[in-house]
């Protein structure tokens, strides 16, 4: 049973989904700063996808050169704020940190960068000048990490960009998935509008390019397009009843919930189908938002699962339970939910095998899909001779330029859904493919 009463008033929300890394003070900062042992050939930098000098970076935070800290972040990582706070630390950077070598607390590098980037964002402190025009131009299709992180790279080089975004505000996931006790929407927001300022690219919301005639449109006016589009919805796993009210896509459930805060509607006895990390954040939210039970019902056993086992264990301390090595077979319910048909597993030789006449009910008023996002291939078909893999991920070459050389592409509409980060340090690269391109190299 979840700990955590039913959120009324936005005070209320606040407390229950109180940040997992709070920002950290000056004081904190110093003293965490000056644990870093500054080694030579550092593994973190090693292990962060955007390559941050870190030990630089800490060596400035405890030198009182903040500016200078955000600098270096930012030279790296154009979403260094937001990644601070949600990139996966215990598997990148801090699980790197040669402490963890003698049991002692890896050095809190998210924290710390989160604290050095939010203190020029509040100062609104300019960093970079972007470069000298080159008369070129360059659109950029959505504003999530990917889009963002084009942009600023592309204006640093002297391209004018334009960014067009279906929604109605920036950071793609950042704001429409990741968990809000990581990020807040004021921060996520408050980060583009910081970039926004420093690099003047131009940002069109609420246009969606929907089809063929849109794409075209773009290849008429822009010298090179870059694709940040992203995944697309919750795919449905295909079993009966699964159109009953009160079943959703984890994904939408957490778009609701970052808009709506606590007048978001959850059930009193949740169960969030799927053992992968949007799937443990459903749980832990749905946990927060005073679900009575929240089971995770995965198809094999806890080691197979695709989450973080940070996210499992956080997922668990919020109130969820576990039901390992059961597949749902049917949603049931009259119109609206009542329960979960299951049928146990067990696993032959990696394969899934169904254990006769071991069907049960679990019962619930509402289910979350943990089920994985679809890819947008429909859309993506619509622009000519672009190739897709087998899985619909955008096929590029070393310099991220797609099989139309006008197109490029980085983050989750290329690497099939990996991270912020992953994201960010690819559409730097991108940018510089574009660049190449855009100089007949
Ligand atoms: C529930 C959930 C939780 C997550 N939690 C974390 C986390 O804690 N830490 C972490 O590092 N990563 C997390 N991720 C992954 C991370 O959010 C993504 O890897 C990252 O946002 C990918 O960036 P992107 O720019 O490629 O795509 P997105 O963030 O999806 O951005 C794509 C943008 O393109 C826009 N768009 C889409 N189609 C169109 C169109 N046709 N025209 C115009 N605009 C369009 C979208 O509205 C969106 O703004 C999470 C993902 C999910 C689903
Ligand atoms: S971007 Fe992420 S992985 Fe890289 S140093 Fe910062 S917090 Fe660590």
């Amino acid at each position: 049973m979840s700990e955590y009463k039913k959120p009324t008033t936005e005070a209320e929300f606040a407390a229950n989904f109180h940040p997992k890394k709070p920002l950290m003070s000056d004081t904190e900062a110093y003293y965490e700063s000056s644990r870093c042992l500054y080694c030579y050939d550092a593994p973190c930098i090693n292990a962060c996808p955007t390559g941050i000098d870190i030990p630089l970076f800490i060596r400035q935070i405890n030198d009182g050169n903040k500016e200078g800290a955000a600098k270096t972040i930012y030279e790296s990582n154009w979403f260094g704020h937001a990644c601070g706070n949600v990139c996966p630390t215990e598997e990148l950077c801090e699980g790197a940190c040669v402490y963890n070598n003698s049991d002692v607390k890896p050095i809190e590098i998210g924290r710390l960068q989160a604290h050095a980037t939010d203190q020029v964002i509040r100062s609104k402190k300019k960093l970079f000048r972007t470069g000298k025009d080159t008369g070129k131009t360059v659109a950029v299709i959505g504003a999530g990490p990917a889009g963002i992180s084009a942009a600023c790279e592309l204006r640093m080089l002297g391209h004018a960009v334009d960014v067009y975004e279906a929604k109605a505000q920036p950071s793609g996931l950042c704001v429409y998935g990741v968990a809000p006790y990581k990020l807040t929407n004021e921060e996520a927001v408050e980060e583009v509008a910081y970039l926004q300022d420093q690099f003047g690219f131009n940002l069109h919301y609420n246009k969606p390019v929907s089809g063929r005639a849109d794409f075209e449109n773009l290849e008429e006016v822009y010298d090179a397009i870059f694709i940040g589009i992203g995944l697309g919805g919750t795919s449905t796993l295909g079993i009966p009843g699964e159109d009953k009210k009160g079943v959703m896509g984890a994904l939408e459930f957490v778009e609701v919930l970052r808009n709506k805060h606590h007048a978001t509607p959850v059930g009193k006895k949740v169960i969030v189908l799927g053992g992968g990390n949007t799937a443990m954040d459903a749980a832990s939210e749905s946990c927060r938002m005073g679900a009575e039970s929240v089971i995770i019902a995965y198809r094999r056993g806890p080691e197979e699962m695709g989450a973080y086992s940070f996210e499992f264990d956080l997922a668990k301390k919020s109130g969820a339970k576990a039901l390992f090595n059961v597949t749902p077979v049917e949603v049931l319910g009259n119109g609206s939910v009542t329960g979960v048909k299951f049928i146990r597993n067990r696993s032959a030789n990696g394969k899934l095998e169904p254990i006769a006449s071991s069907e049960f009910v679990e019962p619930c008023d509402m289910v979350l899909l943990g089920t994985g996002q679809g890819k947008q291939v429909e859309l993506l078909k619509e622009v000519s001779g672009l190739a897709l893999d087998q899985k619909g991920r955008i096929v590029v070459n070393e310099h991220f330029q797609t099989t139309n050389t006008k197109y490029f592409t980085a983050g989750d509409a290329m690497n099939g859904g990996v991270e912020v980060v992953n994201a960010a340090a690819e559409a730097k690269k991108a940018a510089h493919g574009i660049h190449s391109f855009l100089k007949g190299k």
